[in-house]
């Protein structure tokens, strides 16, 4: 099968040194493989997304030399796309409305929390009748639309880094809101799962490579794929990059972003060499100076470490003279 992979970062901020290893990750497994990789911007969270970190995040990735083959595409431009799987879903049984207020939902984890449990959306609207759903209507409660997540089921996968790696249905916190409230009988704007799952089986995308910080959205992704009756791709979560404390590299660990690291005079191929470092390890016999060509060639997921990379500013310094 041909290989097909993406990045998808959002553009609430500069492009961030993490989005852009994962990034590298991609191009370098992508060309390893002959395959395409594509950019996808997640511009859902209409809020907080702006077009200046969409130029900064595309302007970065051309200048670290990470060409895209597709896109790219975004994400504000595809609603209907959403709308539709959110409508099947619905139509199957496997999504319904759920009309408790936020207040509710407060009270009921606060209950949960006092009795020792931990916090969950406890699937109470999941058989509403039609005469207890229009009550709710009449008093103008604007529903969202929520997927249900069977407690005793067991969720299963291989991680290309992480190997085997199994989900109980009961942790994932209860049925998943994939849209926000609208007026009863529309659909809200969807949500990051429902999204990313229906963006992914629309691109063809056969390998889902991205930060361990979204392992916990997996299982409910494959749920989701499951639902819409779509092939699961295979997922590979890379290590966190981490600052000198072991916690994930943050904003406030300073410079962090890619033109943040252009500006400090850094050049792109010391930092794409960098970022590879960071959680890859080169086969033997491989020099620790290498262009991304170099290292597509001998690129493999067995050789990308579980645990989190402390970013080394020496190292960094190292490799930038070496340029
Ligand atoms: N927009 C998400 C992020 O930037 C993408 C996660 C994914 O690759 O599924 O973290």
């Amino acid at each position: 099968m041909t290989v097909r992979v993406r990045i998808a970062p959002s553009p609430t901020g500069n492009l961030h040194i993490g989005t852009a290893r994962t990034a590298v990750f991609n191009w370098l497994y992508a060309r390893h493989h002959n395959g395409t990789f594509i950019l996808r911007v997640e511009d859902t969270d209409l809020e907080r997304s702006r077009p200046e970190y969409t130029d900064n995040i595309l302007t970065g990735l051309a200048w670290l030399g990470l060409q895209w083959d597709e896109g790219p595409a975004f994400q504000s431009q595809r609603t209907e796309l959403y709308q539709q799987a959110i409508q099947t879903l619905l139509d199957n049984g496997q999504a319904y409305y759920c009309y408790c207020t936020p207040a509710e939902l407060d009270a009921m984890r606060q209950a949960q929390k006092a009795s020792g449990q931990a916090p969950r959306y406890d699937n109470r609207h999941r058989n509403l009748t039609l005469a207890e759903q229009a009550a709710f209507v009449a008093a103008g409660r604007q529903p969202v639309i929520r997927f249900k997540i069977a407690d005793d089921q067991e969720i299963r996968w291989t991680d290309l880094v992480r190997g085997e790696v199994s989900w109980q249905g009961r942790d994932l916190g209860g049925d998943m809101v994939i849209a926000r409230a609208a007026p009863a009988g529309e659909i809200g704007p969807p949500l990051y799962n429902l999204v990313v799952v229906v963006d992914d089986i629309d691109m063809g995308i056969t390998q889902v490579i991205r930060g361990e910080d979204h392992i916990g959205n997996t299982p409910k992704q494959i749920l989701l794929y499951e639902a819409l009756q779509a092939t699961v791709p295979q997922f590979a979560h890379t290590p966190l990059i981490l600052n000198q404390s072991g916690q994930k590299l943050s904003k406030r660990d300073g410079v962090t972003s890619i033109s943040d690291f252009q500006a400090m005079g850094y050049v792109a191929p010391a930092l794409v060499n960098y970022m590879t470092l960071l959680g890859w390890s080169p086969v033997e016999g491989m020099a620790e100076i290498f262009t991304l060509e170099e290292a597509a060639k001998y690129f493999s997921f067995e050789r990308v470490n579980r645990a989190g990379a402390k970013f080394d500013w020496d190292k960094l310094n190292w490799l930038n003279s070496q340029y």
